[in-house]
């Protein structure tokens, strides 16, 4: 199976922007980014997906939809969507293919990650993949034997809300110690900006901390940077752990800004995971950065809806 030697547009909703491109033979032709509109409903954010579409002009194949959230990619419907107000059982697929008459895929974001780093880039080659993403929220995606994994209701990878600590702290989806609440973007800046308040960091000539400016700080060497880093590695290395045990990956891709941390984030989830796993020393993993940053998405949401048949639209 390949991507086809027609022109295919892939599409990644988030909830601030909606990216998409323009994409032939894998490689990405011409991009465009346009302003999600959230707060507007689905109404106003199915309206920007289709402007993001229709900026392209060539006639097209398919079109490939990543989408955080609980995606029913068989059926084509969103289930739910955190980052977007209002999403409930919303019929994306069959819109989408209703205004543009060609086949319409949609599934997971971190899914399309997965499968964009798996086909073209961290992950090529490999047959057994955990990928993870740390943002607002951590996001999580597997390729198990050369398949990648949707589970019974294709909500399977749901990495940060794993558990790593039974009594642990209330997360944002209401359960508790999950890994989210313990890596999310808000908890690791709010860490920064406590401990900045008593000691000297690099991190203090930013106006705005962000997870991905505490990263570069990291790596630059800034010592609470670095500190903050080594303990996410640690909550995360816990959560692989499990992984590893569950599913013995070759490869773990670490996805997004914060795998710029280098060094002190990579050492420090590899040697929490190798220090909680059964036989360490018989298993061999890598735990590696990815590749292909915002475009794995976008990449990988084409490649789906051009290999995967999983529904009539
Ligand atoms: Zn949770």
């Amino acid at each position: 199976m390949t991507m086809g030697k027609k022109y295919c547009i892939g599409v990644d909703v988030g909830g601030t922007n909606i990216k998409s491109a323009f994409i032939k033979d894998g490689k990405i032709i011409k991009r465009v980014k346009i302003l999600t509109h959230a707060e507007q409903g689905p109404g106003t954010v199915v309206d920007q997906i289709k402007n993001a579409i229709q900026t392209f002009t060539k006639p097209i194949s398919h079109i490939g939809i990543g989408i955080a959230g609980i995606i029913d990619s068989r059926k084509g419907i969103v289930r739910y969507s955190p980052n977007l107000a209002g999403w409930t059982n919303v019929r994306l697929a069959q819109t989408i293919n209703k205004k543009f008459k060609v086949p319409v895929k949609i599934l997971n974001d971190v899914n399309a990650i997965c499968l964009g780093e798996w086909k073209f880039g961290a992950g090529k080659g490999y047959n057994n993949i955990f990928l993870f993403t740390l943002g607002t929220g951590v996001g999580g995606a597997a390729v198990c034997e050369g398949k990648l994994l949707f589970g019974a209701n294709g909500f399977a990878g749901e990495f940060g809300h794993s558990v790593i600590k039974y009594d642990g702290k209330r997360c944002t989806c209401n359960q508790f110690g999950h890994l989210e609440g313990y890596v999310g973007a808000r908890y690791i800046v709010a860490r920064a900006r406590r401990r900045m308040k008593k000691r000297k960091s690099s991190l203090r000539k930013y106006k705005k901390i962000t997870p991905r400016i505490i990263a570069q700080e990291a790596k630059r060497g800034d010592a609470l940077a670095k500190e903050i880093f080594a303990e996410i590695g640690f909550y995360i290395g816990v959560g692989l752990s499990n992984i590893i045990s569950l599913f013995d990956p070759e490869v773990i891709i670490v996805s997004g800004g914060i795998s710029r941390a280098g060094k002190v984030l990579f050492e420090s989830m590899r040697k929490t995971a190798e220090q909680r796993i059964m036989g360490a020393q018989y298993r061999k993993f890598k735990i590696i950065p990815g590749k292909l940053g915002d475009d794995a998405g976008i990449l990988g949401a084409v490649y789906f809806a051009g290999n995967f048949s999983t529904s009539s639209t």
